[in-house]
């Protein structure tokens, strides 16, 4: 019997196109002539198939988290929304997962069917599509490595030279083309290569099961949120605080420690949030009493005149990993987004301190506006700049800087604003946080068109070395082989 192939279409008469015509980013808007949202990887192919049959522009969509409008520019005549391809399932390798799954689902299924856990990231809502194709971190991942770390096979529907499309599995044991495939996908980026369907997971050195294959899910964990009022700081208190905090993780970026089971993340916000947030974890089973955090803690602060408000206690694993969540609701909803990034080798200097320190206590309307500062290294480290195509592999914190606001006519006043802080804050490397020092680069899920600009990048670094570093050249053999008519791409994309 033929199977017949109707994935649901919305074209702009649809009172469901608006929805769908808005990201997480509201600074852009994605507006193709129609949206296929297929719920099987046949009928991402069938899609695919008749779009570039027909000639169409076409991208693809999970999360919907990008930071930059690659999904909605240039104007696509087709997006597919990978929303409806979520299912968490058993696979002969491991764990099966559709690239639409939200961090959430993803975890969710894994505790609840397994007792497992992978490396995902912070925010719930963020899509597996972008995030596991551009490496994935987040606050696992100093215990357990980067999400592609655990990465065993990527289904991806592909376009050749003939505009044949098909799916193929290429797994990590595979070698030439379809293993530069593999490779392509642990940190190469999402809209590259082709549509991603599903990835598969299996990391044998942390098995929580034979069944599966992936690590186990703490029993407990402890959680603190703490809050500095912005009040309590002068320049020089600021500065010692957030000294102490890349200190620490200089002291302790190594695998395999008892403090790699620690990870924090220190919203480090405008003066007109009135707050400075810390929130840090840290796996009960390693440390029952929290001591290593409690030290961490106390650490940032102690012999200073400022206080912390902090709540929190111990956990379940879900319920605390949810609660640590950056949810996307409520006040940032509908938000203008911009954001940087920066691989952190060393601690900053005290001058780069103080930078941070007046472009945060400045008059500016910023109450959205933060650098935030996360932990890095630990087991992320284990590795060799060229396993996977994420080569950031010896830093010891990764930061993004932020601002988010509502009204258009604002655009200016808030990229300005981000842009002055971070090419004053970087401002002895060319504006830019130059690999190979005391920074490594950027990480390309937090994508910046800046960048590209030399007015903004005055470092000799194209901003190809900065994200990918020596990588690079892997990931254009792998786009010349697997997407050779360029159907794949965007303002960032791998040149063929
Ligand atoms: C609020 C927020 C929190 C974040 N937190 C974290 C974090 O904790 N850790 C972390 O590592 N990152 C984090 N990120 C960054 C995030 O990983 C990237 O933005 C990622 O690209 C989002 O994936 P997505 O599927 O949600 O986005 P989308 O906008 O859907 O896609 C992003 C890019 O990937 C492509 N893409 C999407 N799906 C597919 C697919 N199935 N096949 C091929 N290409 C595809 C798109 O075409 C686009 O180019 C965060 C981002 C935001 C906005």
């Amino acid at each position: 019997m033929t199977q017949i192939f109707e994935p649901v279409t919305i074209g702009r008469k649809d009172p469901r196109y608006i929805e769908l015509s808005h990201s997480d980013n509201h600074r852009f808007a994605v507006e193709p002539n129609e949206f296929v949202i297929p719920s099987t990887a046949d009928e991402v192919v069938h899609a695919l198939r008749k779009a570039v049959t027909d000639g169409l522009g076409v991208a693809c969509r999970s999360g919907g988290h990008c930071g930059q409008n690659f999904v909605g520019a240039p104007q696509r005549d087709l997006v597919l929304d990978m929303h409806n391809l979520n299912t968490v399932s058993l696979s002969d390798g491991g764990v099966r997962v559709g690239a639409g799954a939200t961090v959430d689902q993803v975890q969710k299924a894994l505790f609840r069917r397994w007792n497992a856990a992978l490396p995902l990231g912070a925010c719930s809502a963020v899509g597996m599509g972008g995030l596991v194709a551009g490496g994935g971190y987040g606050p696992l991942s100093r215990q357990l490595g980067l999400a592609v770390d655990h990465l065993r096979a990527v289904e991806v529907a592909v376009v050749d030279d003939s505009r044949n499309v098909r799916l193929v599995t290429a797994t990590a044991d595979d070698t030439g083309e379809l293993g530069d495939l593999f490779w392509a996908h642990t940190g190469g980026g999402g809209g590259n290569f082709g549509v991603v369907t599903a990835y598969e997971f299996r990391s044998p050195q942390h098995l929580a099961t034979e069944e599966i294959g992936l690590p186990r899910a703490a029993s407990r964990l402890h959680v603190k949120k703490v809050v500095y009022p912005w009040a309590m700081f002068d320049e020089s208190s600021f500065v010692t605080v957030i000294r102490r905090f890349f200190e620490w993780h200089e002291r302790h970026s190594a695998p395999g420690t008892p403090e790699s089971s620690l990870f924090a993340t220190f919203f480090v916000k405008h003066k007109s949030a009135q707050v400075l947030e810390l929130m840090v974890q840290q796996d009960a089973d390693v440390d029952p009493d929290g001591r290593i955090l409690e030290q961490f803690v106390a650490g940032l602060t102690e012999g200073l005149p400022v206080m912390g408000i902090a709540r929190g206690g111990v956990m379940s694993w879900l319920t605390g990993t949810r609660y640590m969540s950056q949810a996307d609701c409520g006040d940032v909803m509908g938000a203008r987004t911009a954001s940087k990034s920066a691989y952190h080798r060393t601690t900053p200097t005290d001058d780069q301190l103080s930078v941070l320190y007046r472009h945060l206590n400045s008059d500016y309307p910023g109450f959205a506006s933060y650098v935030m500062l996360n932990s890095y290294g630990g087991e992320i480290n284990r590795r060799a700049s060229s396993e996977t195509a994420s080569p950031q592999r010896d830093s010891i914190a990764k930061s993004s800087w932020f601002c988010g606001w509502l009204e258009s006519e604002l655009d200016g006043l808030h990229l300005g604003w981000l842009r002055g802080l971070y090419e004053e804050f970087f401002a002895g490397t060319g504006g830019v946080p130059v690999t190979g020092g005391a920074t490594d680069g950027c990480y390309i899920n937090y994508p910046d068109l800046d960048l590209t600009d030399p007015a903004h990048n005055r470092s000799d670094q194209p901003w190809q070395h900065l994200y990918y570093k020596d990588n690079y050249a892997r990931l254009q053999t792998a786009k010349r082989t697997w997407d050779p008519l360029n159907t794949f791409h965007h303002s960032m994309s791998i040149a063929p």
